[in-house]
């Protein structure tokens, strides 16, 4: 595997290369958690890339979170890495709306005996607001067109301090390109998306930073004061 990632590392171009060369680095996972993440990856279920992983388990060594939450479940790898990786007592709740995946997520907490995920069969746009917070994380991995709308929400969950993780901003550089060239299908998710990124960045409230990471993350840190 390691060999195939770097053949392909060596043809793809600049860009591409780091972000293969990153990923062929492999931060840590356990046993259990590799095979989550092979069987999500032969069931066609989009989960965070080894690169994102390791942003996380970097942000969680950090910030030391005590209340984590996570809009897109899927099928519970990536609220698995948060949990086996967060300090010991941290709660997580996550939420997904697709029911098949819901239930094989509960599945994978059971197997896990992750006793301290908690998890919300809904849609995001409810459920947030009838939160309370504050949650020290909140990692945003859910439909890229919707995250502009949940942003007021989020924000008025993150304490001072908080931090907001949010998955695939780039999506594979599209969002970069002009709205012209993207297909007509894509639109409206490029437009959404470009409106998230620069609400996140211009908000006075938050200090963020774009990375590469993966398919694009950006960190957003609720300022203090
Ligand atoms: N975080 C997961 C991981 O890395 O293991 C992957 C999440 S997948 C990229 C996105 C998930 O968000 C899908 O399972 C989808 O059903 C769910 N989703 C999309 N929009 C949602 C919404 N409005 N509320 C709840 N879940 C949503």
């Amino acid at each position: 595997m390691a060999d195939l990632m770097e053949i392909l590392a060596a043809q793809a171009d600049p860009g591409v290369r780091i972000g293969v060369f990153a990923e062929s680095l492999h931060a840590e996972e356990t046993p259990e958690l590799r095979e989550l993440e092979r069987k999500a990856l032969g069931d066609g279920i989009p989960i965070i890339r080894p690169h994102t992983r390791g942003l996380i388990q970097c942000i969680l060594e950090m910030k030391a979170p005590r209340r984590i939450l996570e809009i897109g479940t899927a099928t519970g790898y990536s609220a698995l890495v948060m949990y086996t990786y967060a300090p010991p007592g941290c709660s997580i709740l996550t939420i997904e709306k697709d029911p098949d995946r819901a239930a094989e997520a509960r599945r994978s907490f059971d197997r896990f005996g992750a006793d301290r995920i908690e998890l919300i069969e809904a849609d995001a746009a409810q459920v947030l607001k009838e939160l309370t917070g504050p949650y020290d994380l909140i990692f945003l991995d859910a439909a890229k067109g919707q995250y502009i709308r949940f942003l007021p929400e989020l924000i008025r969950l993150l304490p001072p301090g908080g931090v907001l993780l949010t998955d695939n901003v780039l999506k594979e550089g599209e969002i970069l390109e002009s709205k012209f060239a993207v297909t007509r299908r894509d639109r409206t998710i490029h437009k959404r998306m470009r409106e998230y990124l620069s609400a996140i960045s211009r908000d006075e409230r938050l200090r963020t930073v774009l990375l590469e990471t993966g398919d694009g993350a950006a960190i957003s840190v609720r300022r203090r004061g």
